[in-house]
Formats: structure tokens, sequence, C-alpha cells
């Protein structure tokens, strides 16, 4: 980056306060988000994690350069809820969680997310999750006691320094979970003995599986190192879960940290209330991208998207039918005013950016601003609301791609829609019937037939050679 770039500020948990963005190696900058449990088909709340980091990944990549930026977000493929579905079904958890995660990859790639540079299973790294309980049993911050291992939150001085919430209120959320071989109320499970039934894996506390504030840990250890930049995930998760993540991680390795920075978006809820099953308003991305279960329709994952970046990350959202649409007509308006600019490779080669004289800065709606919007943690209201004033076509298309919103695949699914709203057999076999109506100069019947096919949307084009070509319209 050179020196007069606007810098990058995000808001970060940990201080409650929007931050330069500093990170500790220019050359790798590393982030870690919580990815799914994959149990069943994520809901359209989990889509919005996923979306938000995406978006904060390009921008990385647009910032340090796409070989300087390692994003990890891991899969969480051992959890008592997997174990619980699998048992269900009478299949193994690897089987289970190898056909959601298929699922979950297929949707997020519809939503237009890159693939994170990492996606660890938690299932290949439980030798590390040993090695980190060893490290904190050494150390004096974990204990084993029948058959499991408890992280002994008041050895560690300034546990609850993310969340801060009041002692006397985490002592009361972890009560719930009272047990015998806890030292102390708020000490939480690293290491518990799994059934016959169970999966499990050998370990110096017995067969056993790890509890899912380890997972992360591990996997962020392995492979960002002791200390990185960014942690992210959806405001739940702050307590208990990044707490613990953040106490076992410093414990281990006695460092200050363990992500300086730590961001979280807000929650989502479905037409003004939260989303659950029992309130019938529960809706998974796969259902939005491939049945007509909301708002009766399906919708492409760039109007999910879009929508999404509406509201800036830390407010929670509603998702509406009614956003949606608005969402639709700007990809539409979009699509008509750069669907047929041909730009080269991704479009941000050397040199753009470059002032030119022309154009840039002065207040000016372009690619910059654009960018500026996103610097200031994540504004992405603001930089849809500049898109909408660019009139450079190059500048919207370049704009559009740093936000991941793929005009061009929209209008690829609108036509690849329109031709599934047809019989195409049908269609043919009317064309020929029309044919030879006209090899026969039967003419009334040539547009009779003509007007049947207008009548299903179908447009015909008789060509000089002889042939009729057709298209969909609308
Ligand atoms: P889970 O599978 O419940 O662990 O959630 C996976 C990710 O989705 C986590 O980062 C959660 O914080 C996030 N998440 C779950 N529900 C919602 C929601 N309704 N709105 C926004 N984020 C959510
Ligand atoms: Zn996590």
């Amino acid at each position: 980056m050179s020196s007069d770039a606007p810098v990058l500020k995000l808001y970060n948990t940990l201080t409650r306060a929007k931050e330069e963005f500093r990170p500790l190696d220019p050359a790798n900058v590393r982030m870690y988000v919580c990815g799914p449990t994959v149990y069943d088909y994520a809901h359209i709340g989990n889509a919005r994690p996923i979306i938000v980091f995406d978006v904060l990944f390009r921008l990385l990549r647009h910032l340090y350069g796409a070989d300087h930026v390692t994003y990890v977000r891991n899969i969480t493929d051992v959890d008592d809820k997997i174990n619980a579905r699998a048992a269900e079904r009478g299949i193994t958890i690897r089987e289970l969680t190898e056909g959601t995660n298929k699922i979950f990859q297929e949707d997020v790639k519809a939503l237009g997310c890159l693939e994170p540079t990492v996606q660890p299973r938690a299932t290949e790294h439980i030798a590390e999750m040993i090695a980190l309980i060893e490290k904190m049993i050494a150390a004096g911050h974990a204990y084993a006691a029948d058959g499991h291992v408890l992280f002994d939150v008041p050895s560690m001085a300034d546990y609850g320094r993310l969340s801060r919430r009041p002692l006397d209120e985490m002592i009361a959320g972890a009560r719930v979970d009272v047990a015998p071989y806890k030292r102390g109320d708020m000490d939480f499970v690293l290491w518990k003995p799994s059934k016959e039934s169970e999966p499990g894996w050998e370990s110096p506390w017995g067969r056993g599986r790890p509890g899912w504030h380890l997972e992360c840990s591990a996997m962020s250890w392995k492979h960002l190192g002791e200390v990185f930049d960014i942690h992210g995930g959806g405001i739940d998760l702050v307590f208990p879960h990044h707490e613990n993540e953040i106490a076992q991680t410093r414990c281990a390795f006695g460092h200050e940290a363990m992500a300086n920075y730590w961001m979280h978006n807000g929650f989502l809820q479905v037409e003004g209330e939260k989303m659950s099953k029992s309130l019938g308003n529960f809706v998974t991305i796969n259902e939005l991208l491939h049945t007509e279960n909301f708002g009766g329709r399906k919708w492409p994952g760039e109007v999910l998207r879009l929508a999404m970046l509406r509201t800036h990350y830390r407010q929670p959202i509603d998702f509406t039918v009614k956003a949606l649409e608005e969402a639709e007509l700007s990809l539409r308006n979009w699509g008509a005013e750069i669907g047929a600019l041909e730009l080269d490779g991704d479009g941000f080669g050397a040199g753009f950016g470059a002032p030119d004289g022309s154009g840039y800065g002065g207040g000016h709606a372009g690619f910059d601003t654009v960018l500026e919007a996103l610097q200031d943690d994540l504004n992405t209201p603001f930089a849809l609301t500049i898109l909408h004033a660019i009139d450079d076509k190059r500048e919207l298309d370049l704009s559009l791609r740093l936000l991941g919103v793929d005009v061009r695949s929209y209008s690829a699914w609108v036509e690849v829609e329109r031709m599934r709203s047809v019989d195409v057999e049908l269609v043919s076999k009317l064309i020929a019937s029309r044919l030879a109506a006209r090899a026969a100069k039967n003419w009334a019947e040539s547009d009779r037939i003509r007007d049947e096919l207008a009548a299903m949307g179908v447009a015909l084009k008789d060509n000089k050679d002889g042939t009729t070509t057709w298209e969909v319209k609308r």
C-alpha cells in the first residue's frame, strides 16, 4: 500500500472502537472466521458472516495483494448435534458431514464467495488439540478430572476481556453445566470422554472428543500461528465461544493476544422476526436458491448477496422479500449498463487506481470512493449508494467486482430461468409444424402458430437461410 492511501479501519470488539488496521506482517495478512457446524443445511443467517468476511477478504486482497492474505474458515465436523443426527440416520459422522459440507460449498459459491485459503476440518486436527491441552496443563491452566479435561478459568487473571460480562452473569450462565468434576463454576470443557457408540479419539485422558471452543484454537494455531490479525464470526459467538478460544490460545502460548482484531456481524431476522423453525420463517440458503419457499419464487445468489450488503455488517438485518426485490432491480439496471462491457482478467490490472487527472477524487463517484467506503469498517451501504451515482461503466464494473457482486452471473441466471420456463420440446414441435404450414403456403396456420408461441413468451426469427431461431422474451 502506498503511504498516502486511505487506511483500513475496522471496529474491534476487543476495544469497542474503530481502529486503524495494522497487520503483524503485511506480506501475510491472516484472518480466521468460525465456519459452520455441518449437521444440516446452512440457513440464511449463517450466510451473513460468510458474505461479510468474503467482502473483507476481497478488500484485504485488493489492499495487500491476493497472494498476501491467508483466510481460514473452518468446518466443524465433530459436535454433539452431528453425532445425534448421524445416529438418527444410521450413518457415520463422516458420511453426514461430507454430504452437508458439499451442499454448503455449493451454497456459498452461489453467493459469490471466494474459497478461503484453507478450510480445515476439526476431525483432522485432533493431534493439535491434544498438544494444546498438554500445553495448558503444563502451564497450570487446565486439569484432568474423571476422563474430562477442563480449563481452569480462575487461573487466567483477565478472563472475560472480550465480552466484558460481569462475573456473576458469566457464573450464572456457566452454572447451567454443573458437573462434579468441575473445580470452578466457569471452568469449561476442553476434552470429554466418548461412549462406545460416540465418535472418539485416543488421548492421554482416554478415548474422547474435543470441546467446541478447542477446535478453533487448534485450527487457527495450525494454519495462522500463535497470534494472528483478524478473528471473525457472528455476534452470538463473543461469549462463550470466542472468550474461551482466547483463554485457550493465550494460556497455551503465553501471549497477550490470540488475534489483534475481533470482528462480529449482527444478527439476521426474517420479516421482522427472529428466524426459528417454530415460527415457520426459517429459511435455508439452498431453499432460497432452488425452491419457491420464500416469496413464492427462486432467488439467485447475487440478489441474496446484494440484499445482505445493503445493511452495515454490525447492524441487525431484516431479511425481507421487499429488500430482495429492490436488490434485484439494481442488478437488472447494472446488467443493462455493463453487461456488454469486456474486461481483461479480473479487471484489477497494474496501474489501475493511479489518478490520471480525470474523474478520480474530488468527491467524484468512482471506484476509489467505493474503496474508501469499504475501508471505513466495511461501509457497504454507503458503497452501494456511491455505486448508484457512478456513471463510468468501467468504474462501476470494477466496484461491483470488489464487492463480489457478479452482474454477468445474475444475467446468465435470468437467461437460464427464462429457458426453463418454456417446454423446449413443444417449441421445437410447433416450429416444425409452422415450417410445414409455410411450405404448404398455409399462411393463416403459420401465423396462428407464431401467435401461440408468442403467448408462451417465445419470439421467432426467420433467417435468410430458411431456418427459424427463437428466444424467450421476459
Ligand atoms: P452456527 O452454525 O450456529 O455455529 O453458526 C455459524 C455462523 O453463523 C456463526 O458465525 C454464527 O454467529 C452465524 N449466525 C448464526 N445465526 C445467525 C443469524 N441469524 N444472523 C447472523 N449470523 C448468524
Ligand atoms: Zn470458533
